[in-house]
């Protein structure tokens, strides 16, 4: 970091800025370039700390905070440059939300990659390198990205093809961010026929069984997910609902649905309450809530047709959900580990059932092939993500554990979920970290891309 870089009057206002999780808000310069040429402004005259960007903040962690320095709100550079609706492709810039994609891409009978809410930028779901209900079939985001262009740290805007310069490509893909802005990228998109997903549903009596329907017959399904009730027990342990889907055609819809087959429109139904107090959510009303979500679901159904929406983005009705949490906040802990591993996935589910700990709403995926991102989450395997409440000090020392079985299994935490990992962990939770440093070093020699997770992990 070159010593005397000025701190410019660009700067925005200092702000108290928070993950979704909500556990360690830090304080950082906050300012809204409208256009690249501020970015490229920003960038260039970024002070000490350094500068990072932020999308929407629904990165659980320390991602997009930068406490002391600068973070640039990256979402009034949004908007769609440019679509090619015969091929599928779409170029955006980097602050667009998927919201608004979805709004303009699925009457015209196009869908992309979606993370369980619509409410993350392009930038964020690329240097995130999320994943969705399908990744079994389409892999992450990141697959269907062609090209960006990208601001580095030196100030530089440059075009980046994943054909031609993969290494800047898969390094900034699941890169957090760290080297450099996203300001657009151009991606396919998957063709659909409607705004539905034909669904079937199925309860599964335990893990075992959940494992056993995954394996067997994910492949029939471009969609799978499984919700697991963490605090069932002995015979039940690891029962839960399996959600898997298709995108319905024209003519398997209703008629009276037919007129809308194309429409998209969602609205939010409610919005959180401000701050609940932190111990509302608690291994009671959690268990009270999973048993009533395991018995609303009929043993099995088949062929219901939902809304994408509703489908995809169940928690999205409600706004600002996080704040059920409280002032403490919540920690999502994911992790992946390899096929061959169930026993791990099994162990932390019992951990968490006989400590009492109280989650809802954990999901289960099983992941499809390797993702050529350096630093991208997904590996085939298993991936369990888990919302826990911050309200016991044992919580740090349980997790801890949790880290050190997954890296025993050759497994990982995801950095978007991220919070609370050690740096020591990891160079064996991303083998490929020397890659990813020699390259974003390349990229940013002075290391002008910062964050509190690159120095909380020693990235
Ligand atoms: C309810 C919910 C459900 C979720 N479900 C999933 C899921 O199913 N699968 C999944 O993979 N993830 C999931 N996530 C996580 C989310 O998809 C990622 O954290 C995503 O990165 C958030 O995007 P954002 O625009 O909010 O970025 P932020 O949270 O603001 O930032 C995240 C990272 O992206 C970087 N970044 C943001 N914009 C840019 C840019 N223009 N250029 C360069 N870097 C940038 C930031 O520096 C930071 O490192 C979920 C999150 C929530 C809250």
């Amino acid at each position: 970091m070159s010593p005397d870089r000025a701190t410019p009057p660009l700067l925005g206002d200092e702000t108290l800025l928070y993950g979704w999780g909500g556990t360690a808000p830090t304080r950082a310069h906050l300012a809204t370039p409208l256009t690249n040429a501020d970015a490229h402004h920003l960038v260039s005259a970024a002070p000490k700390r350094g500068v990072v960007a932020r999308g929407l903040g629904r990165a659980y962690g320390d991602a997009a905070q930068n406490a002391g320095g600068l973070v640039l709100d990256a979402t009034a550079l949004s908007g769609i440059i440019d679509a090619d609706l015969e091929r599928g492709t779409v170029t955006a810039r980097g602050g667009t939300s998927l919201d608004e994609l979805m709004r303009w891409l699925i009457p015209r009978g196009w869908f992309l990659i979606t993370p369980g809410t619509r409410y993350v930028t392009v930038g964020g779901a690329i240097a995130s390198d999320i994943h969705g209900k399908g990744h079994h079939v389409d892999g992450t985001f990141g697959n269907k990205v062609q090209s960006f262009r990208l601001l580095t740290g030196t100030g530089e805007i440059r075009n980046i093809h994943r054909d031609t310069e993969p290494d800047v490509f898969w390094a900034t893909t699941g890169g957090m961010g760290l080297t450099g802005v996203i300001l657009d990228a151009t991606f396919e998109l998957i063709p659909t026929e409607t705004r539905f997903i034909r669904v079937d549903e199925e309860r599964c009596a335990d893990l075992d069984a959940m494992f056993a329907a995954m394996e067997s017959s994910d492949a029939e399904y471009r969609y799978s997910v499984a919700w697991i009730d963490c605090g069932a027990r002995g015979r039940h342990l690891g029962r839960g609902v399996l959600g898997r889907g298709n995108h319905a055609f024209f003519d398997e819809i209703p008629k009276a649905k037919q007129a809308r087959a194309h429409t998209f429109g969602p609205r939010q139904l409610a919005i959180a309450p401000p701050l609940m107090p932190s111990g509302l959510i608690n291994s009671w009303t959690v268990k009270a809530f999973n048993e009533f979500w395991y018995r609303k679901t009929r043993v099995s159904h088949r062929g219901s047709i939902q809304d994408i929406g509703l489908f995809f983005h169940p928690l999205d009705l409600v706004d600002e959900w996080n704040r059920v949490y409280g002032r403490r906040g919540f920690v999502q802990y994911q992790f992946v580990v390899p096929f061959g591993a169930e026993n791990t996935v099994r162990q932390i589910i019992e951990a968490l059932s006989n400590e009492n700990l109280p989650s809802f709403l954990a999901v289960l995926k099983r992941f499809g092939p390797e993702n050529p991102g350096m630093l991208s989450f997904p590996i085939p395997g298993w991936t369990l993500a888990v919302d826990i409440p911050v309200s016991r000090t044992s919580l740090a020392r349980t997790l801890d554990r949790f880290d050190e079985m997954v890296m025993q299994a050759g497994g990982r935490v995801y950095l978007a979920k991220d919070a609370r990992t050690r740096p020591e962990n990891l160079d064996t939770m991303y083998p490929r970290l020397p890659e990813w440093r020699a390259v974003r070093d390349a990229l940013d020699p002075d290391h002008v891309l910062n964050s509190d997770l690159a120095r909380r992990l020693d990235l």
